[in-house]
């Protein structure tokens, strides 16, 4: 056969390695439609009950319902995505109280980007030129207090900038020089910090110093969302993916409208800089959008309310248990969600992983080690009536391990 013929005959057989592989003609892909296929069972991959958290390694949260519809509606156009960054851009701006937005690939994206816009400007040179700092005439140094050095600040020094950590104003005064680019605070660390909020941005203002506050998980409340801008921080980093529920590959970048603009030279679709690998598509950007307006007209004391209820039965039901004790633990800024504590008498009760034991039950169920062999239990990534088999599951491995 000529090479011409050989092309066109291959071209006609259905994906050649799964020949190889099942000696089928009859690929996956062809035994049915994606939408009529249990992903999750073809590739042998366990779900489970989310009782833990948005985490990461939990795939974050499932999007609002109203998020996913929009990326499937949006997916079947074309259009310029300058164009979806510019207008849905306007209106998250709008919606937070601040000058200007942009859609980034998490909110470790948009601490990156924001970074790279401080550094840079709009000088596309400059642009090009990060993180390699030295020479360029841009500046090198971030300040930022001792306690809110979390490992977050990596998508700093990614920018190839340097940390300088200090504790007091006295070493804040003494560590602002011509170097300093920008100085960084993180919402959840505050109260470890020396130097709050006010304090933080009047000694910025003072030397004509950028800031930039990491609020990544700190939702809710809502209000939070404005709070920032509202003081006067120049870029708010947020997640999309947790509990605003929208895609988990998203976050926002907001503040002044000088820096957003800096900020995208280093984002796609631009290419020679450092965020091209971050890209965030226009449904993605459309679901971010919807799930925030979701998130900002949701009632929530009301679904504060029913966080509370949905820990309640959890409580009710493992506290029935003689031994076991089940108590609120205090909230903190970072993830501030009604999180119950399970605890037994280790005399009473013979269980040593209970964390464990619920996983690899059926249903499997996630939720967090807390101290002492104890778990902590949240409710606000259970669907309705996943509430009632957490918590009977939770009592029927207690109860069955009452000595
Ligand atoms: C989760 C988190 C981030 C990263 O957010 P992503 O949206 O996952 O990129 C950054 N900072 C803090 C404090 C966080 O909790």
């Amino acid at each position: 056969m000529k090479r011409r013929e050989i092309l066109k005959t291959l071209t006609m057989l259905p994906l050649a390695g799964a020949i190889g592989n099942s000696g089928s003609l009859v690929t996956p892909a062809q035994a049915a439609p994606a939408s009529k296929r249990d992903l999750f069972k073809e590739f042998g991959i366990r779900t489970f009950i989310n009782a833990s958290g948005y985490f990461t390694s939990l795939s974050g949260s499932l999007m609002q319902p109203d998020a996913a519809d929009a990326i499937r509606e949006t997916a079947t156009s074309f259009c310029r995505l300058e164009e979806v960054q510019d207008k849905v851009g306007e209106r998250i701006a709008s919606l937070l109280h601040a000058e200007s937005a942009m859609v980034t690939a998490g909110a470790f994206s948009a601490l990156m980007l924001g970074m790279a816009g401080v550094l840079s400007g709009t000088d596309q040179k400059k642009v090009s030129q990060i993180p390699r700092l030295e020479g360029s005439g841009m500046k090198t140094e971030v300040i930022l207090q001792k306690a809110h050095n979390d490992g977050y600040a990596h998508a700093l020094t990614n920018c190839g900038v340097k940390l300088i950590t200090i504790e007091t104003v006295e070493d804040l005064e003494k560590a602002i020089s011509e170097k300093t680019a920008m100085m960084y605070f993180i919402n959840y660390q505050s109260s470890l910090g020396k130097i709050q909020h006010k304090e933080w941005l009047e000694l910025a203002r003072k030397h004509r110093i950028p800031t930039m506050i990491d609020m990544a998980a700190d939702l809710p409340p809502k209000e939070n969302l404005w709070k920032f801008h509202d003081m006067g921080f120049d870029l708010v980093c947020v997640s999309g993916g947790k509990f605003m529920r929208g895609p988990q590959s998203t976050g926002i970048l907001s503040g002044k409208k000088e820096l957003i603009a800096a900020a995208r030279m280093s984002a796609p679709p631009r290419g020679s800089n450092i965020g091209r690998g971050m890209k965030v598509n226009k449904e993605e950007i459309f679901g971010l959008y919807i799930a925030l307006e979701h998130f900002i007209n949701t009632d929530q004391e009301k679904e504060w309310k029913m966080l509370e209820d949905r820990i309640a039965v959890i409580s009710k039901e493992a506290a029935s248990v003689p031994g076991v004790k089940a108590e609120l633990i205090p909230l903190p800024l970072i993830n501030r969600i009604p999180t119950l504590n399970i605890s037994w008498d280790k005399s009473k009760i013979k269980l040593e992983n209970l964390a464990a034991v619920l996983r690899n039950g059926n249903p499997s169920i996630e939720v967090m080690g807390g101290p002492g062999g104890s778990i902590n239990v949240t409710s606000h990534m259970l669907k309705k009536d996943e509430v009632k088999i957490v918590a009977s599951r939770i009592r029927e491995e207690l109860f069955k391990s009452l000595i």
